[in-house]
């Protein structure tokens, strides 16, 4: 297995570009017989904003952190944007933030967005406002918000645009070997990890959504035990956890509240606050919660959410709740260590079957 990254010395590169062009010919002169793609995904930009990598940055920008600006704006009020615009507030910098819709962290639980609201460490906050125009001037940028009512003009010394990411399959020539990818840039893959090309595999950001790391490594692992003939290797995860690292985190997995909703699906949503938690309380973290939701007739955990601090190390259990099919009753019975922050997953369970341990 050869990985492809810029890393890859310089003969397996050629071999890259003339894959390119034309994919059975590399095959063929570089002896490979199967090929995983996993080139991942890219930074959209805005019309009318030009990323010049100086003072206005995409992400990528903002990992260098050459400098730390006095003022920065962060357009996008997704997880790149308030982890990134975190670590710049949590460095001295006066962070803003812009966001379209209203409220960080479109489509999340707003139970939980909440949680991080309450606390967030930015200076000011924009919601329902487009960043159109961006004016580069000798000693910073001039920038105008345009809200829902007025529309003001800003200055800072740096603006990130954080706005989402692309697949990077456009350069690729798929099409050549019959595998268009998506209205979205998608590339379509069955549960091997297989392209519609019998020895060409796909995994990561380039097969869609949640763009997260460990869905990609999981799909890697997956394609590599299928390409090496291992029985029974396939994709089919109930859950793949999100996690926003910002302080307090924010965790969810499986089903969540939104969808549900939106789905008209008949749930049992279950929140155990953490004032209720003793370790919560002694660590001065009890605005955070832990949240199940539960089939009402099976008692089966469909999914969950935390928000606080290590939300993104609880989370792991519910994952494997929904995994294995567990009940709340499972949970509730599941003897948890006190006192600490997991206790607040079998409580939650212990609110759908009557009462919590540490909540009257
Ligand atoms: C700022 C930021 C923070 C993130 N934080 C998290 C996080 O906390 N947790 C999490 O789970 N996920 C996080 N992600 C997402 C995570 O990085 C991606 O989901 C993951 O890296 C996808 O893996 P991949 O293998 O698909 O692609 P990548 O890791 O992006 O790797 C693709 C590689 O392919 C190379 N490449 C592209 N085109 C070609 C080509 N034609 N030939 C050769 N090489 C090529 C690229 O240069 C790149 O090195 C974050 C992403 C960003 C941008």
């Amino acid at each position: 297995v050869y990985y492809i990254d810029p890393a890859t010395p310089q003969k397996w590169r050629k071999y890259i570009k003339q894959g390119i062009e034309d994919w059975q010919v590399a095959f063929e002169a570089a002896g490979f017989k199967n090929a995983i793609i996993a080139t991942g995904s890219s930074e959209v930009n805005l019309p009318n904003i030009e990323v010049d990598h100086q003072k206005v940055w995409n992400s990528t920008d903002a990992l260098e952190l050459n400098e730390i600006p006095k003022k920065l704006l962060v357009i996008g009020g997704g997880y790149i944007g308030l982890e990134l615009g975190s670590v710049y507030a949590g460095l001295g910098s006066k962070v803003s933030i812009a966001e379209m819709t209203d409220g960080f962290l479109p489509g999340t639980d707003r139970d939980l967005v909440n949680v991080f609201e309450k606390k967030h460490p930015f200076q000011e906050v924009f919601f329902e406002t487009k960043v159109e125009n961006l004016k580069v001037n000798k000693k910073s940028l001039s920038v105008s918000l345009k809200g829902k009512e007025k529309e003001q003009k800003k200055s800072f010394d740096a603006v990130l645009v954080a706005v989402g990411r692309t697949p990077n399959t456009k350069e690729l020539g798929l099409d050549k070997l019959g595998i268009s990818p998506n209205e979205k840039g998608f590339t379509e893959v069955d549960l091997q990890r297989k392209t519609k090309h019998s020895h060409i595999y796909a995994i990561g950001d380039i097969t869609g959504e949640p763009l997260l790391a460990h869905k990609a490594s999981h799909e890697g692992r997956i394609a590599a035990e299928v390409i090496a003939g291992k029985k029974g290797a396939g994709y089919d995860p109930k859950v793949i956890p999100g996690i926003v690292f910002t302080n307090p985190e924010l965790a969810w997995c499986g089903l969540t509240e939104t969808q549900a909703n939106k789905e008209n699906k008949k749930v049992e949503v279950k929140k155990f606050p953490w004032s209720a938690s003793g370790r919560a309380v002694a660590i001065g973290e009890n605005s955070g919660v832990t949240k199940l939701i539960i089939d009402p007739e099976t008692e089966v955990i469909l999914g969950g959410g935390v928000a606080g601090k290590d939300a993104g190390s609880l989370i792991p259990e519910i994952a494997l709740a929904v995994e294995m099919g567990t009940t709340a009753s499972d949970l509730s019975l599941t003897i948890h260590p006190h006192p600490t922050l997991s206790e607040t997953i079998m409580e939650s369970a212990e609110l759908f079957l009557g009462g919590a341990t540490h909540l009257g």
